[in-house]
């Protein structure tokens, strides 16, 4: 783990490479587990952004540097920036000097609820390649992706529930796993493993280590011999019906109770994580997971 004395602000927070119609974007702060601060949020659009506009780009993968593919938020690394102001990409004002729950709902309409959804409806296939711990803000990540490929040595979980909040942001819960499954998942905060992240249907296909990267990249070219348009379409036509079965408007209720909950912690505790740290969040776990 890096600590802040090395700290260096200004890094590059994504990789972006094209080879063979396979733009490969991966999340490169491994000292922090890819935590995703805002620099990461803005750099991992303007990357989808940089592939969709590729035309020789024709299917995206979403990769994450390091053991880990994502450890989630930012909610304690040198490089933590909720404070800061961003260069918007959606249609939102700046949150940064906001008061009370202003502050962290136009933040997270912004980065998390705005950006996942359009990220979601990016016209083009994506495949995240997961390895290690893939945690609460890395949920969103790879769940927004349209296939999940995942090493034996992953594991997925969403710990907030400690923190009094209903889930992540981007509240994907009940259509990545069946319902029974999401309360066991959240109430619990347990970790849950590949092999069974595959049985429940959350993930496309099981891999190694040693053989995650050629696995994708088959995959990604298979998906790539196919039509672009047809790829298109196709993908809107299975994200139409989700969100006919009611994925966008249960996102926008649990949207509204996720800020509920920000509010009530500002208000008991005096802070909208009710006082955890990825620390003390990192020892409830481990104290859990023992139990
Ligand atoms: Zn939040």
């Amino acid at each position: 783990m890096s600590d802040s004395a090395s700290y260096d602000p200004n890094a590059d927070t994504v990789i972006y490479a094209v080879s063979e119609g396979i733009a490969t974007i991966t999340m490169d702060r491994p000292g922090y587990h890819n935590a995703q601060n805002g620099k990461m949020t803005y750099e991992l659009d303007a990357a989808f952004r940089r592939a969709v506009a590729d035309d020789e780009v024709k299917v995206i993968v979403l990769a994450g540097n390091g053991k880990h593919f994502s450890a989630g938020h930012d909610i304690g690394t040198p490089g933590r920036d909720v404070h800061l102001s961003q260069e918007r990409a959606g249609m939102w004002y700046d949150h940064a000097n906001k008061p009370g729950g202003e502050f962290l709902y136009v933040r997270e309409a912004e980065a998390y609820l705005g950006m996942c959804r359009r990220w979601r409806e990016i016209p083009k296939p994506t495949i995240a390649a997961v390895q290690g711990a893939c945690i609460a803000g890395g949920l969103m990540l790879a769940w927004v992706c349209d296939l999940i490929v995942a090493t034996d040595d992953a594991f997925f979980s969403d710990p907030v529930v400690r923190m009094g909040i209903p889930g992540v942001e981007y509240f994907a819960h009940p259509f990545e796993m069946p319902p029974r499954i999401a309360k066991e998942f959240l109430f619990t905060g347990d970790k849950m493993s590949a092999e069974r992240a595959y049985q429940v249907g959350m993930v496309n296909r099981l891999s190694t280590r040693e053989t995650l990267h050629d696995d994708v990249k088959a995959l990604a070219a298979k998906i790539a011999t196919q039509p672009r348009l047809g790829l298109a379409l196709t993908k809107q036509a299975v994200n139409h019906v989700e969100d006919l079965q009611g994925k966008r408007t249960g996102m926008d209720a649990a949207f509204a109770w996720h800020h509920f909950s920000h509010a009530h912690n500002d208000l008991v505790t005096g802070d909208k994580l009710s006082g955890f740290d990825a620390k003390k969040m990192a020892k409830h776990n481990r104290a859990g997971d023992k139990s």
